[in-house]
């Protein structure tokens, strides 16, 4: 558990980072059997770019638990990083998406998929060879590979967590800056990761018709992304006024329910099927009652 000290020495304990609650351990215990049995799936979300081509989809988390039902990822991946399960969390979402990414390149479907790493995994010793010894072993070129990590991998080591990214993009890996906004990293930080793409966290696209500050957030963030050559994907983009916006402000891709939300594999396979050569259409606006 993550105890600390106050400043009279007595020890505290962190609510949210407390891993040996009963409730948690439970879950934790749990998590672990459902990893063991490949209870915990993988839904897939597409990204699109504005002439509709898929850029790529990213592979998220589901786990339904027994008794519980649906248990957030945001709850258990907590747990996972507080427990030391993350690792077996990462490999095992790495081993799927990858065998996905194989069935898929088999069906002539040859897309980029992303997975979400935690600042964890970015610290682990031998991370990016275990990548790329993963990405050998289910013959997966490392350019169908792109990994999300957080401005958080910073928090700790930014030495040691930039020369792990500069080992995967070394393999070939692209590397992706999710939920772009909410950290504390500068600038200068962002200059030094080897990213290829920014994801715009989805609280300021959430409001980016609403509220002109975070209009402009967005707007100088796309500007600056592009003036480092990174492509920029706005995620949680829920409807067409977000999406026109976007698009005015030369963003590159888009994420959302607008688009479409996390599928099953299969439902991924026939939805990627029928979009084929011509991509993700927006639906014709119904016109507005006279
Ligand atoms: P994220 O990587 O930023 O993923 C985006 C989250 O927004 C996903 O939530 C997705 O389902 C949700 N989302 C997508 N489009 C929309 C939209 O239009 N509106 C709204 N309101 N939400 C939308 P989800 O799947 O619950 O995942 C939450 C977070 O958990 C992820 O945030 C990611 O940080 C983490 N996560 C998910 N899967 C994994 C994983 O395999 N490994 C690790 N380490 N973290 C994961
Ligand atoms: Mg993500
Ligand atoms: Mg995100
Ligand atoms: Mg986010």
């Amino acid at each position: 558990y993550q105890a600390k000290r106050d400043r009279s020495g007595v020890e505290v304990y962190e609510v949210t980072r407390d891993a040996n609650t009963p409730d948690r351990l439970g879950l934790l215990g749990d998590l672990r059997r459902a990893l063991d049995s490949g209870d915990v799936e993988l839904h897939y979300q597409p990204k699109v770019r504005f002439d509709g081509q898929v850029a790529g989809l990213e592979a998220l988390v589901r786990w339904v638990h027994p008794e519980r039902g649906r248990v957030s990822p945001e709850e258990f991946i907590t747990i996972a990083e507080t427990s030391g399960l993350m690792p077996q969390l990462t490999e095992y979402v790495l081993d799927t998406a990858l065998a996905q990414i194989a069935r898929w390149r088999r069906m002539g479907l040859d897309v980029p998929v992303a997975v979400n790493v935690s600042p964890r995994d970015v610290h682990s010793p031998g991370f990016a060879g275990a990548v790329a010894a993963r990405l050998a072993r289910h013959q997966v070129p490392p350019g169908s590979l792109q990994l999300e990590i957080t401005e958080h991998v910073l928090l700790e080591d930014p030495q040691r967590a930039a020369d792990t990214l500069n080992g995967l993009t070394g393999h070939g890996v692209k590397m992706s800056l999710d939920d772009f906004g909410t950290g504390y990293s500068s600038l200068v930080h962002l200059r030094r990761l080897p990213v290829s793409e920014l994801k715009i966290d989805r609280s300021f696209v959430a409001r980016l018709v609403v509220d002109s500050e975070d209009a402009e957030i967005v707007r100088c963030t796309i500007d600056l992304a592009h003036s480092l050559g990174l492509l920029v994907v706005a995620e949680g983009v829920e409807d067409d006024e977000t999406w026109e916006r976007l698009r005015d402000l030369h963003c590159d891709a888009v994420q959302g329910w607008l688009v479409a939300a996390a599928m099953p594999a299969e439902e991924t396979t026939r939805w990627l099927r029928a979009r084929g050569e011509r991509g993700w259409q927006r639906p014709a606006k119904t016109p507005a009652p006279a």
